[in-house]
Formats: structure tokens, C-alpha cells, sequence
């Protein structure tokens, strides 16, 4: 089956009572047994949802995996990965991360005794200086936020195998409509379905899918045992959500390319950031590991100046300036005071993130509108 069917119908069978062709959202807390323990598989909701059961089959077969578990949230669902380690443990990341990850790393689970490095793995021979016995865990984010840098996950994979080192990829940005990171040695591949996978800007949930049936029971024991998951009505959004994940990221990927062509071209603009750029520093590894760039991007403008970005932001009409990404309609953010203001002027330095950059969500709107809105908002400043 082709990834554009299987986002239609892999796990999804009619519903067995009544013929329904969409899943049912099965809004209950427990299930009737006939006699203790004799039931249909299902016993309380935060243990096993038919819901979630649903998208959590449908997850586990778009990347190529075997297991989907499902949590509340993109940040329950690394949550739930980081809880794999214990004290003393290692953790390599990638230097320019989601805010929200570099915010638990540091500030929830450093405290707990394991230590994070962050590392810009542009060049994958950068990581080993950092392997040690303690290294457990690598965590690649690809393409990276908000600089839009790529990490060759196949090789990092190859590096990692050889000291039994768990990788988990953050597929957020590319979705496996893109780029199945199981398929090139990961072992954990963690999504804020919040944005891609459900679409809409609708709902918030996180999925985690796994080939190994030791780290999916491990992680189905968390699931249940600290008990963030996420509630069926999400659940159904989000399998909704995917059945035009296929048709939204091609428009996506089509009007990212026209509009990073645009930008590259404004008198206004300094430096643009995309994957598809063919003078972006690892535009041949994105080639070879995504199947297209992506919806997302940024840029910086001449002078770097704070001003000039809150000018922008404030001119433009089809562009919502708002945080989060992925939905059908276009975001502008400014990650130095929005989604990364909780890392350290200095460690946003480190990774190139400017003062003026903006990152861009690009909607499916029409091209020639998206672009019209950033011509006349760049004009204004
Ligand atoms: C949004 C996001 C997260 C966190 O997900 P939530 O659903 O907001 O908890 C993690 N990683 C990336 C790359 C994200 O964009």
C-alpha cells in the first residue's frame, strides 16, 4: 500500500456494531465485564481507548513501525521517551531544538541527575566526542527549529548502533509523509501531532512509534502509568487530520518552494533558511533522506534589527502571527521572544538565531496571496 492510501485506511476498519465508516470516539472512562477479568480487551480508558487504539495502529504503520502509543501532548509524549533513562544517564541533542524539549531537558529531568550535551550535528562526526559508557540517548531534531538545519539521521544511526546508544528522532516538521526516520536506524520516533498530523490547529497531542517490542511495552508501562493521554475527541481530530496529510503537505512543500524563492529575492531579506535551497549547508542529505523540503522556514532581514521584525509581524493579514506551526493556515513567529524565549540569548546566538529572524509556517492558502501579504509586510518596515 502507497503512503497516500494508507493514511485513508491502514488500522481503520468499519466500526464492527454498526457499519460506521469513521471511526467511533468511544467516550467512556471504563468497560462493562461479564465476570472479573472477562472482557473485550478493554478495562479503563487510560490503560487502552478503541479511539486511540485506532491511531495508534494507523501511527505505527505510516513510519513504517510497529507500535503507536499516544499521549496528551508533543511534550508528554518526549516526556514519556526521557523517561527510559535514569540517573546518571546521557543524553546527545541537537544544539537547535523546539524550546519546549530544551525546556524539560534542562529544567525538569537535569535536575534528575541526567545530563544533557548539545551538539550541532550538521557534521555527524561532531557527536562523538561526546559518546561515553553513560550515553544512552541521542536526540535529533531534523529539520531543526527554527534554523531549518539537517541532520543526516543514517549516519548518526550507523555511529550510534556500535555503542548500543538509543536514537529518537522529533519528526514533527517533516511528518512521514517526508521522512521516516525508522526506516533509516532510529529507533524512536516521537511527533507533536498537534501540528502536521492533525492539521487544523485544533487540538494538541503527541504519538511516539516504535519498532522494538521491548521499548513499546516500556513505554506503554509509562503511558499508563503516569497517565498522559490524550481524550478520544483529539484522537478522532487527529485520525481525520491525517487522512489528508499526503495532499496537504504537497501543497505545503509547492508554495514553501515559491515563497522561499520569493524571499531570497527581497531587497528586505538577508538570509534565507530552507531545506530545499540548494545553498543550504545540507540541502544533498535532505534531498537524500526527505521526499520533499517541508512547509517550514525562516529568514532574517539586513541590519538584524528586533524593530524591523515586530514591524513586520505587525503589518501582515493573511500570515497570523501565533505560535505552534503546521495547521492549514499560515503563521509568522518570531522565535527569539515566542517559541524559544526560554533558551539563553547566548545559546541562540550559538545556533544562528537571530534577532530578526521569522519563522514561517506556510499554510495552503493560494501562493500568490501568501506571497502579495510578505511583499506588502516587508514594504512597511
Ligand atoms: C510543538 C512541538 C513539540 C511539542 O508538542 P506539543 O504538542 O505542543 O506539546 C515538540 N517538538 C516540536 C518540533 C514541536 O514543534
Amino acid at each position: 500500500m502507497k503512503f497516500g492510501t494508507k493514511v485513508i485506511h491502514a488500522g481503520i476498519r468499519p466500526d464492527p456494531s454498526t457499519g460506521a465508516i469513521m471511526t467511533p470516539i468511544y467516550q467512556t472512562s471504563t468497560y462493562v465485564q461479564k465476570a472479573p477479568g472477562e472482557h473485550l480487551g478493554f478495562e479503563y480508558s487510560r490503560t487502552q481507548n478503541p479511539t486511540r487504539k485506532v491511531l495508534e495502529e494507523n501511527m505505527a504503520v505510516l513510519e513504517n513501525g510497529k507500535y503507536g502509543i499516544s499521549f496528551a501532548s508533543g511534550m508528554a509524549a518526549i516526556d514519556a521517551i526521557v523517561r527510559l533513562l535514569k540517573p546518571g544517564d546521557e543524553v546527545i541533542s541537537t544544539s537547535d531544538l523546539y524550546g519546549g524539549t530544551y525546556r524539560i531537558f534542562t529544567k525538569i529531568y537535569a535536575a534528575y541527575g541526567i545530563k544533557f550535551h548539545f551538539v550541532d550535528m550538521s557534521d555527524p562526526v561532531s557527536i562523538v566526542d561526546y559518546f561515553s559508557h553513560r550515553t544512552k540517548l541521542i536526540w535529533i531534531e531534523t529539520p531543526t527549529n527554527p534554523m531549518m538545519n539537517i541532520v543526516d539521521i543514517k549516519s548518526i544511526c550507523k555511529k550510534a548502533v556500535d555503542h548500543q546508544i538509543l536514537v529518537a528522532v522529533d519528526n514533527t516538521f517533516a511528518t512521514p509523509c517526508l521522512q521516516r526516520p525508522l526506516d533509516l536506524g532510529a529507533d524512536i520516533v516521537v511527533h507533536s501531532a498537534t501540528k502536521y498530523l492533525g492539521g487544523h490547529s485544533d487540538l494538541i497531542l503527541g504519538l511516539v512509534v516504535v519498532k522494538d517490542p521491548h521499548i513499546a511495552e516500556k513505554l506503554y508501562f509509562i503511558q499508563n502509568a503516569c497517565g498522559a493521554v490524550p481524550g478520544p475527541q483529539d484522537v478522532f481530530l487527529v485520525l481525520r487530520g491525517i487522512k489528508t496529510l499526503e495532499v496537504r503537505m504537497e501543497r505545503h512543500c509547492s508554495n514553501a518552494g515559491k515563497i522561499v524563492n520569493f524571499l531570497s529575492h527581497h531587497e528586505k531579506t538577508d538570509r534565507v533558511f530552507w531545506p530545499g535551497l540548494a545553498d543550504h549547508r545540507n540541502h544533498e542529505v535532505a534531498a537524500i533522506q526527505m521526499k520533499d523540503f517541508g512547509g517550514m522556514a525562516s529568514f532574517t532581514m539586513k541590519g538584524d534589527r528586533m524593530e524591523d521584525a515586530v514591524q513586520f509581524m505587525k503589518h501582515v493579514k493573511v500570515f497570523a502571527l501565533a505560535e505552534s506551526l503546521g495547521g492549514v493556515e499560515s503563521l509568522c513567529g518570531h522565535p527569539a521572544t515566542m517559541t524559544h524565549a526560554s533558551i539563553p540569548a547566548d545559546e541562540r546566538a550559538k545556533v544562528g538565531l537571530k534577532d530578526s529572524l521569522i519563522r514561517l509556517s506556510i499554510g495552503i492558502e493560494d501562493a500568490e496571496d501568501l506571497i502579495e501579504d510578505l511583499d506588502q509586510a516587508l514594504n512597511q518596515v
